[in-house]
């Protein structure tokens, strides 16, 4: 395998970029535990299992939503699992801004009738999902919100969706703070849930 050619990057091209917070700035809701597994072990794999699946083809002049968008296979749900818990991880935090306000409130309010509706519509959408997944809020191109259950992989981006925000319910999420019980991990992180970020999203037109 040559080392670089002009349509190849490095292997470490896609590499994990540093979570915007401690790995126990989030606990207890998730522990330094989790964490740790999640961030270090979890996304890490899924950046090297993608850098070395691209390696030589043309994904690998691509940014990642594009591989996302355009990837099937392994090389999808390496790119879309990375893609998906940097926006896990980047909707997280220590000191979240606790409710949207502006367009997305009213927005939400118009779409699941209130902030409460919403996250039970939500949670229910998370918990009910069977195996591993992902629980998405997108906006469609008209700016219509909902609530989208993803399994594996899968991200909105593909239906043509924009993501506005993820829950990630694979077990490596919560088995190490809440073991089976999905509903309770569901319950604790709208306490992490920064609606700042996910105000930043909805705004970026
Ligand atoms: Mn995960």
């Amino acid at each position: 395998m040559p080392t670089t050619t002009t349509l190849s990057r490095p292997v470490d091209f896609f590499t994990t970029r540093p979570l915007p917070y401690a790995l126990d700035a989030l606990a207890p809701q998730i522990s330094a535990e989790t964490m740790k597994y999640h961030y270090e072990k979890h996304l890490t794999t899924y950046f090297t299992n993608l850098s070395n699946l691209i390696f030589d083809t043309p994904f690998a002049t691509m940014t990642l939503v594009e591989i996302v968008l355009k990837s099937d296979g392994g090389i999808f749900n390496n790119a879309a699992q990375a893609w998906n818990h940097e926006f896990f991880f980047d909707a997280l935090s220590p000191t979240p801004k606790i409710e949207p306000s502006g367009g997305l409130k009213l927005a939400i309010e118009r779409d699941f009738g209130s902030l409460p509706s919403f996250k039970e519509q939500f949670s229910k959408a998370a918990i009910s999902l069977f195996g591993s997944g992902w629980a998405w809020l997108a906006m469609s191109q008209g700016g219509k919100l909902s609530i989208v259950a993803e399994s594996n992989a899968g991200n909105p981006l593909r239906r043509g969706l924009t993501p506005m925000l993820t829950i990630d319910v694979w077990e490596h999420a919560y088995y190490i703070d809440y073991r089976n019980r999905r509903a309770d991990y569901l319950a604790a992180i709208w306490d992490r849930i920064d609606w700042r970020k996910v105000e930043e999203r909805y705004n970026y037109k």
